[in-house]
């Protein structure tokens, strides 16, 4: 009897173990040859995982699979912070093998099909035909491709229409939506026992990614997100953050915001961001970071003022 009752400890031991740190991060890549991964993190609930982001690339998708294997866990729930492809297209991956998964996310891909990701597909096409597109990039086309073509694959079943407290998969969390910031709805978590906050794109270490940003929107997400007295946060592309490190990202998105509204030269406001979020940039994307925040400069902050505004209202066919 005595030795049953330790083996019993001793497993309870090991499953607490396993679980013993707040969350488990599978870490995106942003290549610079191909389309990125978003991070997943991985929280355990009495139903089983949640997997908040489910990344772009089968690699990835099956890294959350593997860990799933590992721990002998069901996952239970998927959360998407949003619809961006690079978070998203795993949610298939993960619905052959939990085919009752609940998914929950905002119901901001609606507009996206309709709008962004229906020319996103015409692109593909174009790209497909092209016989010098390599096939790495094929592959990757394909792929996103197929689930623009059949959405009810990486879809929501279980839609975020406010903020508030929500159980998920028997779990506790603050699920916060913010409406109009890197896409017209972003999904962000926080824990209160472990202090973790989980924001998606909200935070991109090298460079804010504002291809369906409101960029006024999305300062006012950040505001929010410090309001909450996380020790954590967990960006959605690059290292986890500390609270000083993220109050010091946040400065660098809002000088960013303000100099793309000033007429300070392009080329300033640039520096600016390279110079504020310089320790967030590894050396590899130097000048990724600067070719992509150039782009945004002029894509998003001094666009038309129609152009500018485009994705602070509801997107629509
Ligand atoms: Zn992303």
């Amino acid at each position: 009897m005595r030795s049953i009752l330790t083996a019993l400890i001793l497993l309870s031991l090991a499953g607490a173990a396993g679980s013993a740190s707040p969350y488990h991060l599978i870490p995106g890549a942003v290549p610079l040859d191909s389309g990125p991964d978003g991070n997943s993190i991985v929280l355990d609930a009495p139903k089983g995982l949640i997997v908040i982001d489910t990344g772009r690339h089968p690699e990835h998708a099956q890294k959350i699979l593997d860990y799933a294997k590992a721990r002998n866990r069901p996952i239970a729930a998927i959360i998407n912070s949003h619809w961006h492809l690079d978070h998203t297209t795993g949610n298939w991956d993960i619905r052959q093998v939990y085919p009752n998964v609940a998914i929950y996310a905002s119901n901001a891909i609606e507009g996206a099909l309709a709008t962004f990701l229906k020319n996103n597909r015409a692109d593909t096409d174009k790209m497909l035909a092209d016989p010098k597109t390599p096939a790495a990039v094929r592959d990757q086309l394909i792929r996103g491709r197929a689930v623009i073509d059949h959405p009810d694959r990486i879809r929501p079943n279980h839609l975020v229409a406010k903020s508030g407290r929500m159980s998920i998969a028997g779990r506790q969390l603050d699920v916060h939506l913010a409406k109009f910031a890197a896409t017209e709805g972003d999904v962000w978590i926080y824990d209160r026992p472990s202090k973790t906050a989980i924001v998606g794109d909200l935070v991109v270490d090298i460079v804010p990614f504002m291809d369906t940003a409101c960029p006024d929107g999305w300062a006012k997400a950040l505001n929010e997100v410090a309001a909450v007295s996380f020790t954590t946060l967990i960006p959605g592309h690059g290292a986890v953050m500390n609270r000083s490190e993220f109050l010091q990202w946040k400065r660098a998105y809002d000088n960013f915001v303000d100099c793309g509204h000033s007429d300070v030269a392009k080329e300033t406001c640039v520096d600016g961001w390279s110079r504020d979020a310089a320790r967030f940039i590894d050396d590899a994307h130097k000048a990724y970071a600067r070719g992509a925040a150039e782009y945004y400069l002029e894509t998003r902050l001094r666009s038309s003022p129609a152009e500018q505004q485009k994705y602070c209202k509801p997107l629509k066919a």
